[in-house]
């Protein structure tokens, strides 16, 4: 927030504010590959748009700003934006991840990146002591989502930061779950921070787009560098949605945080429900850590039913909430980790990491609150066996 003292003035007013040219209030859609030069050997400020693209460039510039780094940047899709980082890494070098991270993450990692010799390691990185003793010579960056996907476990995000920095590796935070608004991973220390747009950024889930912030110049060269030469940018329509939906972010996560506050307590004093994972509530794992690292406890709950309750039919009985991949839009969904999202996981590593079968994660949209509980309610009601 270097110009605006508020997020909330940020979010509206950050980065690049309207057109220079025109005056029009909104970044105009540059739908362009391509510009004219004046002269041979003037290397002008746009030349061709997978380098660089004005309505890109104000997304970049206002999601640097928001996460209080340096360089920002816009791909295709958030798993366009981790393959860039990764692409950071050489043969040989090893990346510790969270025991519960994006299914996505796991997969590239585990069918792509292996081929080129880069290794990871599955950790629990919410131990710091155990995690240190894990940074053996070839390990180059510690990656962690905290809250985790699907269990919302919350790491120390500025432990790990300090960590990174006393082994001379990459601190990586996909702050996909928190959004700049509810989590500045950069403030405690964190070297890239990751974002999967498609979620709260958009909003609205109608874009696929991923964003990457760095606080410091010779990584962002790198990143420029791989951003140009891989190619997975986002394109000026995408960038503009992606600017529109960043404006209301504030109010939108403040009525699905509320929302999801009250699904937490919902799903706590439910006779069917085993268990709730949701980091705002007081007995959760990591609950103080991520009270001093965020403003709350986000919009993510994962529960589980007990035995008797067949989630089958439990998820054929939603009316108003949606079971389909993906999170973070104004409408409510449920998703089976299991099947779905996680599905690239192997069974004995779900198991240990407890992604169990019966477990169900929920986005909290902002519909009213009373239709998103008597919905889950009834649901629950019609999968009782
Ligand atoms: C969805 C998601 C991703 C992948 O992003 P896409 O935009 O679907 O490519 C990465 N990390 C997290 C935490 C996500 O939720």
């Amino acid at each position: 927030m270097s110009e605006y003292k508020n997020i909330e003035s940020a979010l509206i007013h950050g980065g690049i504010y309207g057109d220079e040219y025109t005056k029009a209030v909104n970044v105009p859609i540059y739908q362009t590959s391509t510009y004219e030069q004046k002269a041979l050997g003037e290397t002008p400020k746009w030349e061709y748009s997978r380098t660089g693209n004005p309505t890109r460039a104000a997304l970049e510039a206002l999601i640097a700003e928001l996460e209080g780094g340096t360089s920002g940047f816009a791909f295709a899709s958030g798993m366009a934006a981790i393959t860039a980082v990764l692409s950071l890494f050489h043969a040989g070098d090893k990346i510790l991840i969270s025991s519960n991270v994006y299914g996505g993450t796991f997969r590239v990692l585990d069918k792509i990146f292996s081929n080129f010799g880069i290794g990871y390691s599955i950790e629990d990185t919410t131990d710091i002591p155990e995690l240190e003793k894990k940074i053996t010579d070839d390990v180059k960056a510690i990656l962690v989502e905290s809250p985790a996907n699907p269990l919302l476990t919350v790491t120390d995000l500025k432990a790990v930061a300090d960590l990174a920095k006393k082994h001379h590796i990459l601190s990586v935070v996909d702050n996909t779950f928190m959004t700049p608004y509810l989590q500045r991973p950069i403030e405690f220390g964190i070297d890239i921070v990751i974002h999967s747009a498609t979620k709260y950024l958009g909003g609205h889930s109608d874009v696929v787009a991923g964003l990457v912030v760095v606080n410091d110049d010779e990584l962002a060269k790198k990143i420029a560098f791989i951003q140009n030469s891989t190619g997975g940018v986002l394109a000026p329509f995408d960038s503009f949605l992606l600017i529109r939906g960043i404006k209301t972010l504030a109010v939108r996560l403040d009525r699905h945080v509320e929302n999801a506050e009250k699904a937490a307590e919902f799903l706590v004093n439910h006779k069917a429900v085993k268990k709730v994972y949701y980091p705002g509530l007081p007995n959760a794992q990591g609950y103080e850590i991520n009270k001093r690292q965020a403003k709350n406890g986000g919009v993510m709950i994962s529960f589980e039913l007990y035995e008797n309750y067949n989630i089958r039919k439990f998820f054929k009985s939603l009316k108003l909430v949606a079971l389909a991949e993906s999170l973070g839009g104004v409408e409510s969904l449920v998703c089976h980790p299991a099947t779905m999202t996680h599905a690239s996981i192997p069974y004995e590593i779900r198991q240990k990491i407890g992604i169990t079968d019966g477990l169900i994660r929920l986005s909290v949209g902002i519909e009213n609150i009373d239709d998103i509980l008597s919905d889950i309610a009834q649901a629950i009601a019609e999968s009782e066996e």
